[in-house]
């Protein structure tokens, strides 16, 4: 079977790490030959995957196409689709979630509980919103890794908003933030990965490290599993799916954002539970039965990131202690050059007892640092 990963990141090249236990002939469409997935694949094409033409092509030949990223071109998938070509996720599902504008229309109409929300089209229109703040203001299209997402606590704030369609929503009082990963094969069996916690810096509000599965009281969890379930049958399409939500401070639960794909909250799956979503992706798309969702151990997550200062040729520091630690994963993803703040790995460390996992996830984080 020929099929197609458009987007040759870190994702893709993990997704092809699990393509190798399966029969299977993979193919990449990325503009940049030196990706982290380039080198992983039978056939890579240099090519742009938000132009029609160029997706189109790549997709013509294939069996099946999937994505590690939203952005792409849904117009040439849908073709593709209409045409015979298996996409996995639906393209329908793709468009819904890759405009936040659109998300979010779409959780309102099939009742699945978010923040209140208006939309807005241009930063004048913000200023008829005064009574909504403090709300946070996401960019329809375009926006990833917080770019895109601008916290407005008062008016004073409203220069920081968004002069283009974007979404205007409730500050949330968040407790904790929590990804489930659901996946749906194309019989429309589903099943889901226990959630996973995301463990904040509060200095930097950038993610310190993540804890799975989550500490999170019976009641919560159950409604946390209905609601990101729910989500995907409701796009009513196969793939992998990765659902974060907010739990408020009076334990509500509530979406945050979707992503129609593998995802960075499920790294840990690789080591840490039976099937990885890397191999349920590849379950689903070679039409096998679900995988084993269960977890083999609790497990943590930290980030390799480019430390600040550095850019050029990376160096590993630290990675030597690192490595000989009991029961820790490294990952890095093959980018030679570092620039402050570039995702160059992660790092999965498993372990029963939570305290041992967050001690040695600190540890991680204060030995591993990435120069140049
Ligand atoms: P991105 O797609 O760039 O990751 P998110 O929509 O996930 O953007 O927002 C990034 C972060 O901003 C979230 O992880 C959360 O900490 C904060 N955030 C987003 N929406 C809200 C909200 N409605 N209320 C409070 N905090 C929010």
């Amino acid at each position: 079977m020929k099929v197609g990963i458009l987007g040759g990141g870190q994702l893709g090249r993990m997704l092809l790490q699990a393509a190798g236990n399966y029969v299977v002939e993979t193919h990449v469409l990325e503009n940049d030959p030196n990706c982290p997935a380039a080198h992983l694949c039978h056939h890579f094409t240099k090519g742009d995957i938000t132009d029609f033409d160029t997706v189109y092509a790549f997709g013509k030949g294939l069996d099946a196409i999937t994505i590690e990223i939203e952005a792409v071109n849904v117009e040439a998938l849908e073709k593709l689709e209409a045409e015979g070509v298996t996409v996995i996720p639906k393209p329908s599902a793709i468009r819904t979630i890759k405009n936040k504008v659109v998300q979010k229309a779409f959780y309102k109409e099939h009742e699945i509980p978010t923040s209140a929300f208006v939309i807005t089209h241009n930063l004048a229109e913000l200023e008829l919103h005064k009574d909504f703040l403090p709300a946070v203001h996401k960019i329809g299209q375009g926006g990833y890794d917080g770019k895109g997402v601008s916290i407005l606590e008062s008016e004073n704030d409203i220069s920081k908003g968004f002069d283009a369609p974007a979404v205007l929503e409730k500050k949330v009082a968040i407790k904790k933030e929590i990804a489930i990963i659901v996946a749906m094969n194309t019989r429309g069996e589903i099943t889901h990965y226990p959630p996973a916690e995301m463990i904040f810096d509060p200095v930097w509000n950038l993610l310190d490290y993540q804890l799975s599965p989550a500490i999170l009281p019976e009641k919560t969890l159950w409604r946390a599993e209905a609601i990101a379930t729910k989500v995907v049958k409701e796009l009513q399409s196969p793939g992998l799916f990765a659902i974060e939500l907010f739990i408020d401070k009076n334990d509500e639960v509530l979406v945050n954002e979707s992503a129609p794909r593998v995802h960075n909250s499920g790294h840990h799956t690789i080591e840490g539970n039976y099937s990885s979503q890397y191999d349920m992706l590849w379950r689903i798309i070679l039409g096998y039965p679900l995988g084993n969702t269960d977890p083999i151990l609790p497990s943590a997550i930290v980030n390799i990131l480019g430390a600040d200062g550095f850019s050029g040729s990376a160096i590993y520091e630290g990675l030597e202690e690192v490595m000989a630690m009991d029961n820790v994963f490294v990952h890095l993803y093959g980018k030679t050059q570092t620039k402050p703040g570039r995702k160059m790995g992660h790092v999965t460390i498993l372990h029963k007892d939570y305290q041992d996992l967050t001690y040695k996830a600190n540890k991680i984080k204060h030995l591993l640092k990435v120069k140049a």
